[in-house]
């Protein structure tokens, strides 16, 4: 027998129940400072999914191509990365499925040893929002533990594999006592994340699909998708990203992937950006939870 609520059409729906779906989880209080770290101007948080190999196996694929392919972001595209961003001084947050991190031990080491931050990114890249809330769990347990033990930090941030939560994922963050989220944008600031109108203590560093490479280079060979937008363009949107978050004196966040930005007419977008944050005297280079910890310390 099926209960009344399950043949309401959503037009149908009792104005209780439209509102507890749109406020099980909700963006609180912003968290914009008056200035950065060392009065600086605009905040820059640069980060790399470092997804590799799970691409494919998060669909249980058996791609060798497609493997390969993740391959080369931890052979070619880390690398490249770890030396520019060494060549400018400049940190940044790479967000590590457990697979990944368990099949190249020996990078996150190198990205812990070099200053970066390593935050959960899912256990194989599992589509986390569709997952029932014991997996979901056990997974985002099992990843930080397993996070911690290969690099040698315990996680204190996570980027969904989805970029979407399901109905039980903040509250597992909270239960995990995570200091910040990075996967969903209500908003360009930093902010307070509710969970059924009540603050949870875990605070959103929002990331956009605007500020995603994934967005304009993904390509499918058997199906339609192709990159449509050439690599000048991306540099253009991304710059216009930063110089507004530095004229409004915030933050800005960028989403890279080694398998995708590594490549040798590609990864000058990243030079791009950070010699031209640089051209001006007071922005702030930090992790995310750098980032997270400076904007709910001295928020306005
Ligand atoms: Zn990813």
């Amino acid at each position: 027998m099926t209960t009344p609520e399950k043949v309401l059409e959503p037009w149908q729906w009792p104005e209780g129940r439209w509102r507890a779906i749109v406020n099980r989880v909700r963006a609180g209080k912003t968290y914009r400072p008056k200035a950065w770290k060392d009065d600086a101007r605009c905040a820059v948080a640069l980060s790399f999914d470092s997804d590799h190999e799970t691409s494919e196996l998060r669909d249980g694929g058996k791609s060798i191509g497609r493997l390969c392919w993740g391959q080369y972001g931890n052979r070619v595209g880390m690398p490249r990365i770890l030396k520019l961003l060494e060549r400018y001084d400049v940190r940044a947050s790479f967000y590590v499925p457990a697979v990944t991190a368990l099949l190249h031990p020996e990078e996150q080491r190198r990205v812990v040893a070099e200053g970066h931050e390593i935050g959960i990114h899912g256990w194989i890249h599992e589509l986390n929002s569709i997952l029932p809330y014991q997996a979901e769990r056990d997974l985002m347990l099992r990843s930080a533990d397993e996070l911690e033990r290969i690099a040698g930090v315990r996680p204190l941030g996570m980027r969904t594999p989805s970029w979407d939560f399901s109905q039980h994922t903040l509250g597992i963050a909270r239960e995990m006592g995570l200091l910040y989220d990075s996967s969903l944008m209500a908003d360009e600031d930093c902010y307070e994340l509710l969970l059924d109108g009540e603050p949870t203590g875990v605070t959103e560093l929002p990331v956009e699909w605007v500020r995603d490479d994934a967005v304009y280079f993904m390509m499918n060979r058997f199906q339609s998708l192709r990159p449509y937008t050439p690599p000048q363009d991306v540099l253009d949107i991304f710059r216009r990203e930063l110089d507004a978050a530095y004229e409004e004196g915030g933050v800005f966040q960028l989403t890279l992937h080694p398998h995708i930005i590594g490549y040798r007419s590609r990864i000058w977008i990243v030079e791009e950006i950070i010699r031209h944050a640089q051209s001006r005297r007071n922005v702030w280079f930090a992790t995310h939870a750098e980032v997270v910890q400076w904007a709910t310390k001295h928020a306005a």
